[in-house]
């Protein structure tokens, strides 16, 4: 099998000033695989646990119920029977402790139960074993060990008699490990996440603000019924550029669209190190991100711009609550507001007007307002492509809503345009074989036929879309909620 292969891409070593790292044994190419990694484990959020196939991921309006635990949901009798493995103790430890405990102790006692049964290195594939994981218990604070000791007196009360027992030192290291290695799963389209995993040689992949790498979680082909492929939630890392042979990989485990002190405060609170990426310490982008518009080679005065910023982050806390309650209209109403106030003053790349216009975007969608959609989709785009690097997996995604919106609202030459730049980003990021990949080849195809249509015969293109869009909205929309939190955040958060 390929897999072990991929492992001899990469090599352990002593990164200087960030502990272990992993580096290129051979010389990479934008896009390229440079290896995947199975889970150890993984878990459905509390939150989803009905809506998401727990063997699969896949988010499902009808999951069929574990008669057992009526907890479990599956998409079928396939999913259950692939899942079972891993269900089969939790399954009765549920049953026995009369309600499933939260999923970070569901995460952690899948793991032991695996550790019991295979030892800490579960395939010759793994290239470090889970004792050796990072835990960070030390650089904890005293509330953050208060949650982590609530959770483990629970974990103690659910953990079955009859498995094997461990000493509570080693309890608490598994729970630290998942802490600040837990990584976000998304569904099936990557677009939220929905649970949480362990993959531990992704561990060893240090953070760069500016990365070589991506990763990406690939569910592979949920249609191929026993293969080894079918249910396997698996991680890529990929590479953005060039890279060369000895240089190190690094993947980004915050966002680049927040200021490098903001970037460095998130690190160091959730991961435990001071970033000194070239990024951090040259505060590279910084200025875009904060800067004013200039208008015929006139800028606002610095008050100005920090008057408009204020109100943009006062706006920010608003627009949550109205997003929280489900209220859309007030929502757009907050937003757009903002940016007639602000637009004038700030600059196309100011970071919180292009949340603004995320939002806009996002939901004006969703009410089904395409062109307002449209336009800030396509402001949005503008702004993403100045400051994050061209094959940015968010700035792909964006691109994505972008094209879909133009075309939505009948603009199918932005529309196919954007279109074809989300698919080469994600080409790059998520790879030809990912359901959002190839939902996005079926969209360039189509807008590619509509463009030619309506180059030929507006009129006859004008009648033929309104059947389509009657027949079948091409929609990536759900409920807008924080969907670019799955995104952007690397690694789950305990909340
Ligand atoms: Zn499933
Ligand atoms: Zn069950
Ligand atoms: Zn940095």
């Amino acid at each position: 099998m390929t897999l072990y292969s991929t492992m001899e891409n990469v090599a352990v070593f002593d990164s200087p000033g960030k502990g272990r790292g992993l580096k290129a044994s051979k010389e990479f190419w934008a896009g390229d695989v440079i290896f995947t990694e199975p889970s150890v484990s993984a878990v459905v959020f509390d939150g989803h646990s009905e809506r998401i196939c727990h063997s699969c991921f896949r988010r499902q309006d009808k999951l069929q119920r574990c008669g057992q635990c009526k907890f479990a949901h599956y998409c079928d009798r396939t999913c259950q029977r692939a899942g079972w493995a891993e269900h089969k103790q939790e399954c009765s430890a549920i049953k026995a402790y009369g309600k499933a405990p939260n999923e970070n102790i569901r995460l952690v006692a899948r793991i032991m139960w695996r550790i019991d049964k295979e030892g800490s290195v579960m395939s010759d594939m793994q290239l470090v074993t889970l004792d050796e994981l990072e835990d960070h218990l030390n650089d904890m604070t005293e509330d953050e060990l208060k949650e982590f000791k609530v959770d483990i007196h629970n974990f103690l009360d659910y953990w079955p008699r009859n498995s094997k027992q461990h000493t509570v030192e080693y309890i608490f290291h598994i729970f630290g490990v998942i802490n600040c290695n837990g990584f976000s799963v998304s569904d099936q389209r990557g677009l939220q996440a929905v649970g949480v995993g362990l993959f531990p040689n992704l561990c060893l992949v240090n953070h760069d603000c500016w990365p070589n790498c991506t990763v990406i979680l690939n569910h592979g082909n949920q249609s191929a019924v026993n293969t080894i492929f079918h249910s396997q939630r698996r991680i890529e890392l990929r590479s953005l550029g060039k890279i060369e042979a000895g240089e190190e990989l690094t993947v980004s485990y915050v966002d680049y669209l927040n200021l490098s002190e903001e970037r460095q405060r998130l690190l160091k609170t959730q991961y435990f190190f001071d970033c000194t990426c070239e990024h951090c310490k040259g505060r590279i982008k910084d200025d875009l991100k904060m800067a004013g518009r200039e208008v015929d080679g006139v800028k606002p005065s610095e008050d100005q711009v920090k008057e408009a910023t204020d109100f943009c982050f006062e706006m920010l806390e608003k627009m949550e609550n109205a997003r929280i309650s489900g209220n859309y209209h007030e929502l757009v109403k907050i937003c757009q507001n903002t940016v007639d106030k602000t637009e004038p003053i700030l600059a196309d790349t100011h970071i919180y007007l292009l949340r603004m216009y995320s939002t806009l975007s996002e939901v004006q969608a969703y009410l089904q307002h395409f062109e307002d959609a449209a336009e800030y989709a396509r402001k949005m785009v503008d702004g993403y492509m100045k400051l994050y690097h061209p094959n940015n997996a968010a700035l792909g995604m964006a691109a994505m809503r972008a094209g879909v919106t133009h075309w939505q609202a009948g603009l199918i030459e932005v529309g196919h345009g954007m279109i074809c730049k989300a698919y080469a980003i994600l080409m790059v990021t998520h790879g030809a074989t990912h359901p959002i990949t190839k939902d996005l080849e079926a969209m360039r195809i189509q807008t590619e036929m509509e463009l030619r249509m309506f180059k030929q015969n507006e009129y006859v293109y004008h009648s033929m879309r309104e059947a389509a869009l009657k027949n079948k909205p091409m929609t990536m929309m759900h409920e807008p909620k924080s969907v670019e939190e799955g995104i952007k955040n690397l690694f789950h958060r305990r909340k």
